[in-house]
C-alpha cells in the first residue's frame, strides 16, 4: 500500500489522523541516514508524530520536531514535516555504547506561511520514548486532549511496518460526555499509553473500526506521503553570499568551488567562488 494519510472526524467531536510511512521511514532513514534496528526505529517514531502533528497545523507551513541529547548514539534528531505529507529528516548518530538516548530535549517548531513568528516549545525527553514525549508536549505546551500512539516492525534495514494515530478530543465533545470514542480517549489517555497494536491488513476504514468501532469515524480525505526537501543550489549561493570574502576563501577547494551538502537529503552542490564575491 502506498503511504499515506488519512484523516476521519466523528459525529460526536473527535478528529483522527492516520499515517502509514513504511516506505518512506525506509528510504529516509536507511537509504539516506543509513540507520538500521534501534536508531532507524526511533527515526520511523520521529516521522510518525510529525507527519501526524503536521496534519493538525493551522495554515500552510511546517511542522519540525527537533531531539538534541547529550548521551546515547543519537545526539541530534530533526523531522521536518511539510504541507501535504512531504517529510524529511536528519539525524546525527554517533558511537556510543548501548543506550539510544540520554536525557534531552524535544523542541517542536510550527511555521506557518504569512506569520512573523514561528511557534517553539520544548519538553524533556529520555530513552526512546519519543510519542511518550510528544503527548507529553500536546498536553502541557499545546493544552489540547490529543494524543497519538504508533505500531512498529522493523527488521534490522527493513521497515516492515510504520503506524500511527492522532487522536483529539474537540470542545464539541463536551456535548457527548459518554460516547464510544470518549471511553476509548479517556482509557488511552490514563494509561499514557503510546503503543497500540494496529491491525493494517485492510483499508483504512477496516482499520480505524477496528480500533474505534465500525462507523464511529467519517474518512474526510486521504493524501499521500513521500519524501521531500526542498533544498537547491541558489539557497546555498544566496547563504553563502551573506559570508566575508575570507571566510569564503577559508571554503573554497581547489577546483576553485565552495563544496556544499544538504544535511537532510545529503545532495551535494559545489557553488564557484566567482559566483559568490
Ligand atoms: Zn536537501
Amino acid at each position: 500500500m502506498t503511504d499515506h494519510i488519512s484523516r476521519f472526524v466523528s459525529d460526536d467531536g473527535f478528529a483522527l489522523s492516520y499515517v502509514r510511512c513504511e516506505a518512506t521511514a525506509e528510504l529516509v532513514g536507511h537509504q539516506q541516514h543509513k540507520l538500521s534496528g534501534a536508531t532507524l526505529e526511533f527515526a520511523t517514531k520521529g516521522m510518525i508524530a510529525s507527519l501526524l502533528m503536521g496534519t493538525r497545523l493551522k495554515g500552510r507551513g511546517m511542522l519540525s520536531l527537533n531531539v538534541q541529547c547529550d548521551l546515547g548514539r543519537i545526539r541530534d534528531f530533526r523531522c521536518d514535516a511539510m504541507g501535504m505529507g512531504y517529510v524529511r529528516a536528519l539525524i546525527r548518530t554517533v558511537d556510543d555504547g548501548d543506550a539510544l538516548i540520554g536525557n534531552g530535549n524535544l523542541t517542536v517548531m510550527k511555521q506557518i506561511e504569512g506569520s512573523d513568528q514561528p511557534f517553539q516549545s520544548t519538553v524533556p525527553i529520555n530513552h526512546d520514548r519519543f510519542i511518550h514525549a510528544c503527548n507529553a508536549y500536546l498536553r502541557s505546551s499545546e493544552q489540547v486532549q490529543a494524543l497519538m500512539c504508533y505500531d512498529i516492525t522493523i527488521n534490522e534495514n527493513t521497515v516492515e511496518r510504520a503506524n500511527g494515530f492522532y487522536l483529539e478530543r474537540l470542545p464539541a465533545a463536551d456535548k457527548h460526555p459518554d460516547c464510544h470514542l470518549s471511553n476509548v480517549y479517556d482509557e488511552l489517555y490514563e494509561s499514557k499509553q503510546d503503543y497500540v497494536r494496529i491491525d493494517d491488513k485492510g483499508n483504512d476504514e477496516e482499520v480505524i473500526g477496528e480500533l474505534f468501532g465500525k462507523g464511529e469515524l467519517k474518512k474526510l480525505r486521504q493524501y499521500d506521503v513521500q519524501f521531500h526537501c526542498p533544498c537547491n543550489k541558489q539557497r546555498y549561493a544566496d547563504t553563502l553570499r551573506a559570508f566575508g570574502k575570507d571566510q569564503l576563501k577559508e571554503l573554497v577547494n581547489e577546483k576553485g568551488v565552495v563544496p556544499t551538502i544538504c544535511d537532510f537529503c545529503l545532495s551535494e552542490y559545489e557553488i564557484p567562488l566567482d559566483d559568490l564575491i
